[in-house]
């Protein structure tokens, strides 16, 4: 596998679902993976990548942004509220807003840094007890609180459980999008992100399709 591999599965998925050719974001999901397989996939162009951790995007962005112009960092982890600032320099795009505390957090510095990364709000679909995300049943008022302090939602996120059918949660996440006003779909992974192109996703998060298995840590 690889980019030009994925992009043409992308391409071809946009196509089957009658959606729009580049309709669909690929972030390449680059957390651990060796630096020469994520600057290959710099120099054939790509630019728009996802990290889960701050310490590690914090390692490494840095350099690459010094040799590679219009880099576009996608955060896709869980993130603490004393790294919300540091947060706010290294990404464009927060995927895992899942908790008020942190939604309060995100509007102080937005007022006093004066931007504010595009957001997600994690949903935990499957209500696993060992995953982030706001509950489904608790959705609708966090999103409308959200919006109200005036927060860039771009949308929704989710992971859904490994063991389960994936299109069964990006249905669940459209439907909970679509009743917010949210456009924004984060979803969809390796193993299942033509389902979720066909379910409406916006942004997918491919990893080791593109870039091989991570090695452990
Ligand atoms: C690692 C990760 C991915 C990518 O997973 P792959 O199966 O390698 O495509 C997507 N989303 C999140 C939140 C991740 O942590």
């Amino acid at each position: 596998m690889g980019l030009q591999e994925i992009a043409d599965r992308v391409a071809k998925a946009e196509s089957a679902a009658g959606r729009p050719a580049q309709s669909v974001k690929l972030i390449a999901v680059s957390k651990v993976q060796p630096n020469e397989r994520v600057e290959a996939v710099l120099a054939q162009g790509h630019r728009c990548f996802g990290e889960n951790r701050v310490q590690e995007a914090a390692g490494k962005w840095p350099a690459f942004r010094e040799k590679f112009d219009g880099i576009d960092l996608h955060l896709i982890g869980p993130l603490q509220t004393n790294k919300a600032r540091q947060s706010f320099d290294l990404f464009q795009s927060i995927h895992s807003l899942d908790r008020p505390k942190l939604a309060k957090t995100f509007a102080r510095l937005a007022q006093e840094v004066g931007h504010c990364p595009d957001l997600f709000i994690q949903v935990n679909t499957g209500e696993e007890p060992q995953k982030a995300g706001i509950l489904p049943a608790d959705a609708d008022v966090f999103i409308q609180d959200c919006i109200a302090m005036d927060l860039p939602i771009t949308g929704l996120m989710s992971i859904p459980p490994a063991e389960e059918e994936a299109s069964l949660h990006c249905a669940l996440l459209a439907k909970i999008a679509a009743r917010n006003g949210l456009a924004g779909l984060s979803m969809g992974m390796s193993g299942d992100f033509e389902k979720a192109i066909a379910l409406g996703a916006t942004h997918i998060r491919v990893g080791s399709a593109i870039f091989g298995e991570r090695v452990a840590t």
